[in-house]
């Protein structure tokens, strides 16, 4: 059964000759234990599918459907918290709170979320980051890379059952990505939980059982890569 659904969406922006169809009509589904991959050029609508599939935006058109329930002509306050308990983003500018270090932008999470990771399972995903080091500095004092591994950490902290996650590993070097590929094949296996990972480096998608490309707002499943 599928986890995430997304029935005939569209998304356009603007009106008249300034409409941009960023998304056309999609159909789209991702099951749990899926790790899924979007690829495609710049400006493509990729960042659109990953923000209206998690409801951070609403489509022009069609439904979305999270773990059973159409979250599209919920109330932002609804959407709100269904986000929280079952969605984790990494998106492009990080989801850092700027005045609060590592270690307090989980407990952040604690005040507002329950069944979030112990606090042997953060140490050990501090550790497959290598950021364990950094739990007791602010964001500011991060370099790029270390800031969207802090990122990766907050997203997966709340263990939520559908992680979207928009050029998680851009400002890695190639090393840095694989891991993180690695630790997130590791967590959507061994919790059964669904990954969408928008990403330009082809090299990252033989982590993947599916590949969609995105062309110019379509949304076409490209290859199934050999499952497992
Ligand atoms: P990608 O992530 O693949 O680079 P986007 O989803 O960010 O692509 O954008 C797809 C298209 O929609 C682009 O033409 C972009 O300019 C346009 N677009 C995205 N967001 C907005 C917005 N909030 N307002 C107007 N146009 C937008
Ligand atoms: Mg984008």
């Amino acid at each position: 059964m599928a986890i995430l659904e997304l029935n005939q969406v569209s998304k356009s922006f603007g009106t008249g000759h300034k409409k941009v169809d960023a998304m056309k009509e999609t159909q789209f589904q991702a099951e749990k234990g899926e790790l899924i991959a979007v690829i495609g050029p710049s400006g493509s609508g990729k960042s659109t599918f990953l923000t209206i599939a998690g409801g951070l935006q609403t489509p022009t058109d069609g439904e979305v459907i999270i773990n059973n329930q159409n979250i599209t002509k919920l109330s932002e306050k609804k959407r709100s918290k269904i986000r929280l308990q079952e969605i984790g983003f990494i998106l492009q500018a990080t989801n850092l709170v700027p005045f609060l270090t590592v270690d307090n932008q989980m407990k952040l999470l604690d005040k507002v979320k329950k069944d979030n990771m112990t606090k042997e399972q953060l140490a050990q995903l501090y550790d497959n980051l290598g950021i364990s080091d950094l739990r007791h500095k602010y964001p500011a004092d991060l370099s790029g890379g270390e800031r969207q591994r802090a990122a990766i950490a907050k997203a997966l902290y709340s263990n939520p059952s559908i992680l979207l996650a928009d050029e998680p590993t851009a400002s890695l070097d190639s090393d840095r990505a694989y891991e993180v590929m690695d630790l997130l094949k590791t967590q959507t296996k061994s919790k059964n939980t669904t990954t969408i990972v928008v990403t330009h480096d082809i090299r990252l998608i033989s982590y993947c059982d599916k590949v969609y490309k995105m062309t110019d707002g379509v949304l076409v499943l490209e290859e199934k890569v050999g499952s497992e």
